[in-house]
């Protein structure tokens, strides 16, 4: 693979990883594919040197994504102590969940939000790249890091899951070239595609099934709910959305599909989708979460009712 030039930040973060013997790695919660495949690719790539890697999430790996090799490593909680820790794909600390308790603040802190708070010792933000994974593809050769066929696996999965399958506004021939090296060392795309893009559990669909019977429209915005009630009755046991959103937002002539899902803790977790030239971050940083300008959320605390109130009216607002 091409070794692109080394600036400072790289070559830093290629220091602190060559002189640590304990690495924490860490994403965020409710992980997607980015999150877990940035978590394996880089935490195995710095396995093959030897060095002891732990990788963290507050939640457990989506079913989906359950094929990787390496997700039976990952864990909810850390279990010693490191000289190291990395976060990945997370905008800011809330992301991380209790996944860090205890710990000191991050020495590395690699994403693509544009909403990245930039908590980390080491920031390396790259808005302009599809995927946390794609920072990591274009950055392990130059930390001397292996891109094996289980690490471009990860990676590639993170690639296509955070472009939708290659069809996100930001896909570049650079981010095909980028993808067709990873095939070259090894990574399954129809597989991964299928696996982690397509295939989807009777339980995850009755799921979509209670979220597209409760669609709504008002105006230019779409919404949908997913309740305690709706997850128990499919089975479904996940406490994300099982991707509804990307679903509402294929609506023609909508601007924005929202999703609000009931969780465990009380709270209200919602997906917001945007049109071109409707930047749904800015609207999910003004409730305490961040995002994309496409595609954004924020956790937030209330009823189902009070927020989709709030969420719904300032979105509204946003859009006149
Ligand atoms: P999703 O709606 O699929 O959970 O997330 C859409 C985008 O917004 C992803 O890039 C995700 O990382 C980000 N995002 C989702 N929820 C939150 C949140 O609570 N806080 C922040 N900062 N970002 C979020
Ligand atoms: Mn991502």
């Amino acid at each position: 693979m091409q070794v692109p030039m080394a600036d400072p930040i790289n070559t830093e973060i290629r220091l602190r990883i060559m002189n640590a013997q304990r690495i924490l790695v860490v994403s965020h919660v409710r992980p997607d594919g980015d999150a877990i495949g940035s978590l394996l690719g880089l935490g195995l790539a710095i396995q093959t040197s030897g060095k002891l890697v732990e990788m963290v999430l507050d939640d457990t790996v989506p079913a989906n994504l359950r094929h990787l090799p390496g997700y039976q490593q990952v864990s909810q909680r850390p279990k010693d102590t490191c000289d190291l820790i990395v976060t990945l794909d997370c905008s800011d600390l809330k992301r991380v969940g209790k996944a860090l308790n205890g710990y000191n603040v991050p020495d590395v802190n690699i994403d693509h939000h544009p909403t990245n708070l930039n908590f980390g010792k080491i920031n390396l933000v790259d808005p302009s790249a599809v995927a946390t994974a794609e920072i990591l593809t274009r950055s392990l050769p130059e930390w001397d890091l292996p891109i094996t066929k289980d690490v471009a696996s990860a990676l590639l999965t993170a690639l296509v899951t955070d472009t939708l399958g290659f069809r996100t506004s930001n896909v570049t021939s650079k981010v095909m070239r980028m993808a067709a090296d990873l095939m070259d060392v090894g990574a399954d795309l129809p597989d991964i595609y299928g696996k982690s893009l397509i295939q989807r559990s009777f339980e995850a669909t009755r799921f979509w099934g209670a979220g597209l019977t409760q669609l709504q429209r008002e105006g230019p915005v779409v919404w949908s709910i997913l309740t305690t009630q709706d997850r128990k009755a499919s089975g479904y046991s996940g406490n994300d959305d099982a991707d509804l959103i990307n679903v509402l937002s294929a609506i023609k002539d909508a601007m924005v599909a929202i999703v609000f899902v009931e969780q465990s803790n009380g709270n209200i977790k919602v997906s917001w989708r945007a049109q071109p030239g409707v930047d749904v971050a800015q609207i999910a940083s003004s409730f305490g979460g961040g995002g994309h300008t496409a595609a954004a959320g924020a956790e937030i605390q209330g009823t189902l009712d009070d927020v989709r109130s709030r969420v719904i009216g300032k979105t509204r607002d946003f859009l006149v």
